[in-house]
């Protein structure tokens, strides 16, 4: 099966001046599991022209973010722009169509391994009520999106990072042709991605949010097997884009989720029938080093192996609520 990682050292130059959890040791510890993997043959993307990002922002945002770039200044409380972060930014656009357009043509899998990340990013910065921007600059899996729905008609999103994509889903909104499934840990930031937000006038049952409870681990696995894997065979998309991130893991102690590899195989093997285009979102620590190749692993090897899960009695009303909600909209 095809595959290849999208990656560019210009991703390293977005970078902070003291500690911060989105440094670019992110993306060396991720290169490192792929080379443990034997799968580190990168191609390299070049930058969009920056009308591209207009796609998906706002041309006050846009300029707003260039004209940070000359020094180091923080955007928010959680969220710098160095020196470098423009181009690395403009870089991870072309990362993201390149993982779209190879995956339409040689099908397979396609990592764009890029930073700075992107899915809290909406048309204008912050999304709904979201406090910040959350480490992202500009929305990679949006921009993603809307060349694959301009390749193919529509597009496929699955957000499986510990966190609401809510950037995502803003600038989505309105998208009859854009589906987004959204895995997450409720009531943590960015405060948004409960069930009943089901998207815009016209759009209604597109977005697809599955809040699962404190704690949760392998109940992504029950989740999954009743939301995604339904709605997937029902829309038949012709490619999937990932927004994945792999911050869930157990250990990586940003939320209280606690994800194994057996969630990150299960879902990569799940995906193996579709085309995918998977763009880099969290993961800090060890969900890079175990969660990454599990999935990545998963999705090669093709082999769906089905496994026993008891999801908490949390769990199962939180996805008996969300199929009681897309139930309107969706047969499942
Ligand atoms: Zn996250």
């Amino acid at each position: 099966m095809a595959f290849s990682v999208i990656y560019s050292p210009v991703f390293l130059e977005h970078k902070p001046e003291n500690y911060h959890p989105e440094n670019p040791e992110r993306l060396l510890r991720a290169v490192q599991a792929l080379k443990n993997l034997g799968l580190w043959d990168p191609i390299e993307p070049q930058p969009v022209p920056e009308e591209e990002l207009l796609r998906v922002h706002s041309k006050e945002y846009v300029e707003l973010v260039r004209g940070r770039g000359g020094a180091f200044s923080y955007l928010d409380p959680d969220t710098y722009v160095s020196p470098g972060t423009w181009e690395a930014a403009l870089t991870a656009f072309g990362a993201s169509r390149l993982a779209v357009e190879l995956t339409l043509e040689r099908k397979g899998l396609y990592l764009a391994l890029v930073r700075p990340p992107g899915h809290h990013a909406g048309k204008s910065g912050r999304a709904f009520n979201a406090p910040t921007l959350g480490f992202c600059i500009f929305n990679n899996a949006t921009y993603a999106a809307k060349v694959a729905e301009e390749l193919s008609g529509k597009v496929l999103v699955i957000d499986f990072d510990a966190h609401h994509g809510n950037g995502t889903q803003e600038i989505l909104w309105d998208d009859p042709n854009a589906v987004h499934i959204d895995l997450h840990e409720h009531d943590i930031y960015p405060w948004s991605g409960y069930e009943h937000e089901v998207g815009g006038k016209g759009a209604e049952g597109t977005k697809i949010n599955v809040p699962m409870p404190h704690y949760s681990g392998d109940d992504f696995i029950y989740a999954w097997n009743e939301v995604v894997l339904p709605v997937l065979a029902e829309f038949k998309p012709r490619l999937v884009v990932v927004s994945a991130g792999f911050d869930g893991f157990l250990g990586e102690n940003l939320t209280t989720l606690r994800l194994s590899e057996l969630f990150f195989a299960y879902a990569g093997s799940t995906l193996s029938r579709y085309p995918l285009a998977v763009i880099f979102e969290g993961g800090y620590s060890v969900g890079l080093e175990k969660g990454l190749p599990a999935f990545i692993k998963g999705y090669l090897s093709g082999e769906i192996r089905e496994v026993p899960v008891s999801p908490s009695y949390e769990a199962l009303r939180t996805v008996t609520r969300v199929r009681e909600v897309i139930g309107q909209w969706w047969d499942i």
